[in-house]
């Protein structure tokens, strides 16, 4: 998704690479969910975000589909999403006094203690967070969005530790292949006649979505297989 914003206004202004380390430790969430709840559709997932979750949940993407996640129109073509309708009641310790409060617009995948139950296999936005990516010639960076989080970040982290990612320089390649194909796509979409811009959009759909990846097998191989096989 590609959006303009001026980094300077939302970051501490510096850019970041993988090997970095930023104030990104926060005493493990305890107590706060509220990047989990009311986020809308803005936690678009990409494919190797829902091959983790076919292979942690053993689910299918029919399976994960409108239970979990949903489709959404991102700059004219259509991504899968978290879903955020689900309605729970939480069960908190804060300043050592047990309260609870009901969320009616929390990730399906959030549960009533206020945790994320599928923390291996969490998006890469949610395992991003409050980082942001910045990308220009064919390569990223990160920021450090500063108003983001409710609880003030105390520990310095590694930013590639914080992802938490195996094959970390594949994932990295990855990354930057997904980001400029939809990109390149977005920016062609909007001359496409409406037909042939759903026919784009839901080939894609089909290709890195809709056809399950085989979970036995890595990814990056499918992804680029299937890179190649749709010669957009
Ligand atoms: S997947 Fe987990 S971390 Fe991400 S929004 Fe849902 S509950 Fe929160
Ligand atoms: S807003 Fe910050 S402290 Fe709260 S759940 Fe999200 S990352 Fe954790």
């Amino acid at each position: 998704m590609n959006r303009d914003i001026d980094i300077s206004e939302i970051s501490d202004g510096k850019i970041y690479d993988s090997a970095d380390m930023a104030k990104l430790g926060v005493d493990d969430c305890s107590g706060c969910h509220s990047c989990c709840c009311g986020m809308g559709d803005s936690v678009t997932l990409d494919p190797y975000d829902i091959y983790r979750l076919e292979k942690g949940l053993k689910k299918s993407f029919e399976e994960l589909l409108y239970k979990n996640i949903e489709l959404r129109v991102v700059d004219g073509i259509i991504l899968p999403c978290l879903l955020m309708n689900s309605e729970i009641t939480i069960t908190h310790n804060s300043n050592k006094a047990l309260g609870s409060v009901t969320e009616k617009e929390a990730c399906t995948f959030l549960d009533e203690n206020g945790r994320c139950s599928i923390h291996q296999y969490r998006p890469q936005i949610c395992r991003l967070f409050p980082l942001g990516r910045i990308y220009e010639n064919g390569s990223h960076k990160y920021f450090l969005q500063v108003n983001e989080c409710q609880k003030e970040r105390q520990t310095k982290i590694k930013i590639k530790k914080w992802l938490d990612t195996p094959d970390f320089s594949k994932y990295e390649a990855y990354t930057d292949k997904w980001h400029f194909f939809i990109k390149d796509l977005s920016e062609r979409a909007s001359s496409m006649p409406q037909e042939q811009l759903k026919a784009v959009s839901m080939g894609i759909l089909k290709v890195f979505f809709m056809t399950d990846y085989n979970t036995d097998v890595d990814f990056y191989e499918q992804f680029n297989d299937r890179l190649a096989r749709i010669g957009l």
